[in-house]
């Protein structure tokens, strides 16, 4: 059975308590690794080797630590396959977007920050006759990054690649869920010959590890993505302790479909954005927003679409949709779907827990589904279900759709369909969303602002907002 290690001043070494946690396969249900339920000991160690590495890190030219981190994009290319199937087998995920698109990006995040820290520049501001004022942005120091199951390395990289740009020292740690690429991502560290202690990778729970990265007084921030739940449990903890917080928390983001829309385009984007990775992603857009006089039209075809979803081993490359994460998540997002026919909608497709054959039988695998005739603000269209479940509601106005899609305590990312170029903008500005995709969906670009509003987050990730996050400005002023 796979044991995995934590990776601390660049070696592998065991939790000093010996203690592991059972890793599960969600298609099969089944225990097939042991990870270190690590604690406070386990990250002092790993804050004491970051603190020790930060000298050196932070002097070496910028350029340079920008190539280590080209060097280790390289390295996760080469390695695409195996942590494709590493990534498919620890999180349900199907094979074939493990290997399109987590672990291509995670690639990109380090290719990106790595080059992109030689472009970063600070600003002086010059006083006539007076003073010359220049910025200086510092790192911060040994800073922690804590990241979710449903996107593993793709996410973990997405801090990590910005805190080293910027010349931090790293404790990370990956979902307890979810930690097989990031343990691989140790050895790839090594390949690179990135020295010991500028990334440090500890496994365990968030009330164990998680919590003891949190508190440790040594570290001078934290970037964490995950539920809101647990951001509020972060912020109450650091934000006393004047530690910088960034924080990429849930969603419930609203898809509006207006009638002038490209229905074809609209379609089977919608099937990207409800059902991708399961429904399992931050973006997902769970509830769909369909102008009356397109509404019977949308859902024909939109039906037609998810029923040729197929439900399958994750390993094969004919399954659409693999397994959700964990046994006590599907039972919450099947609570869900309790909910909705208790709240009085109509289920349109599935709804219903998959018992596949053979390797699978043990799997925790939902049908897609789709319910209608749910009021815009009951609960099912206001809580995060972060599972293949969504809704179809007909609007009238634009003002209506507004007032609905605004109605929920988060403010992640929306999506609007239409042909009209001024109502696009329009609507765009007025939804209370960080991120706004029109007649598209999780098109990226990595030097955009990314988080969001209301109880969605704190700060933005990506670009140079990323690079600000973790650099401490300082204003030095000169007389003239
Ligand atoms: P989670 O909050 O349960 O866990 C996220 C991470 O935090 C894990 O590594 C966990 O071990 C750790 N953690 C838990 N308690 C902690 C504590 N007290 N101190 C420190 N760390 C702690 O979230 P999850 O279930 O893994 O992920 C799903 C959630 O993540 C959903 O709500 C989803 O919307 C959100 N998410 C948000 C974004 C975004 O960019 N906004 C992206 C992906 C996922």
């Amino acid at each position: 059975m796979l044991q995995l290690q934590n990776f601390i001043n660049g070696q592998f070494v065991p939790p000093v308590a010996g203690r592991y946690l059972p890793n599960i396969e969600p298609a099969t249900g089944l225990v097939y690794g042991q990870i270190p339920d690590s604690d406070a000991t386990d990250v002092a160690r790993a804050v004491e080797a970051a603190q020790a590495a930060f000298p050196a890190w932070r002097a070496l030219a910028a350029e340079k630590r920008g190539r280590l981190l080209v060097r280790l994009a390289e390295l996760i290319e080469q390695n695409l396959e195996p942590l494709a199937q590493a990534e498919s087998r620890d999180n349900g995920k199907p094979v074939a977007l493990a290997r399109m698109v987590d672990i291509p990006r995670a690639a990109s995040n380090f290719a990106f920050f790595g080059t992109g820290v030689g472009h970063f520049a600070s600003e002086t501001h010059f006083q006539e006759g007076l003073a010359l004022n220049y910025t200086v942005r510092h790192p911060l120091g040994v800073v922690g990054c804590i990241s979710p199951w449903n996107l593993p390395l793709y996410l973990f990289t997405w801090k990590i690649a910005p805190a080293l740009a910027a010349g931090n020292c790293v404790v990370a740690k990956p979902s307890e869920i979810t930690p097989a690429t990031a343990f691989l991502l140790g050895e790839l560290c090594q390949q690179a010959g990135l020295p010991a202690g500028v990334l440090n990778i500890v496994h365990g729970t968030g009330p164990g590890a998680g919590q003891a990265i949190v508190e440790h007084p040594l570290v001078k921030a934290i970037s964490f993505t995950g539920g809101t739940k647990t951001g509020e449990h972060i912020a109450r903890t650091a934000a006393p302790m004047f530690k910088k917080l960034s924080l990429e928390l849930g969603g419930k983001n609203p898809n509006l479909i207006f009638a002038d829309c490209d229905l074809a385009a609209a379609v089977s984007t919608s099937i990207q954005s409800s059902f991708s990775n399961q429904g399992q992603i931050c973006l997902c857009g769970s509830r769909i927003f369909i102008e009356r006089p397109i509404y019977e039209q949308f859902k024909a075809a939109f039906l037609e679409r998810v029923a040729g979803l197929t439900v399958g081993d994750p390993l094969l490359e004919t399954s659409r949709q693999g397994a959700l994460v964990s046994e006590a998540h599907l039972l919450k997002v099947q609570s869900y779907i309790e909910l909705a026919r208790q709240e009085g909608g109509t289920l349109l497709a599935g709804g219903e827990r998959v018992r596949l054959d053979g390797r699978c039988a043990g799997g925790f695998f939902l049908q897609p589904t789709v319910f209608e005739g749910l009021a815009p603000n009951c609960r099912t269209n206001r809580e995060e279900i972060f599972g293949p479940v969504v809704t179809l509601t007909p609007f009238d106005t634009e003002a209506e759709v507004l007032d609905w899609a605004n109605g929920t305590d988060y403010g992640l990312s929306a999506t609007i369909w239409t042909r009209d170029l001024d109502r696009a903008h329009r609507v765009a500005h007025a939804l209370h969303a960080g991120v706004v995709w029109i007649n598209t969906w999780l098109l990226r670009d990595l030097r955009t602002p990314f988080g969001g509003m209301k109880n969605s987050g704190v700060g933005r990730e990506g670009g140079l907002e990323a690079l600000r996050f973790f650099t401490e400005a300082q204003n030095v002023c000169v007389k003239l």
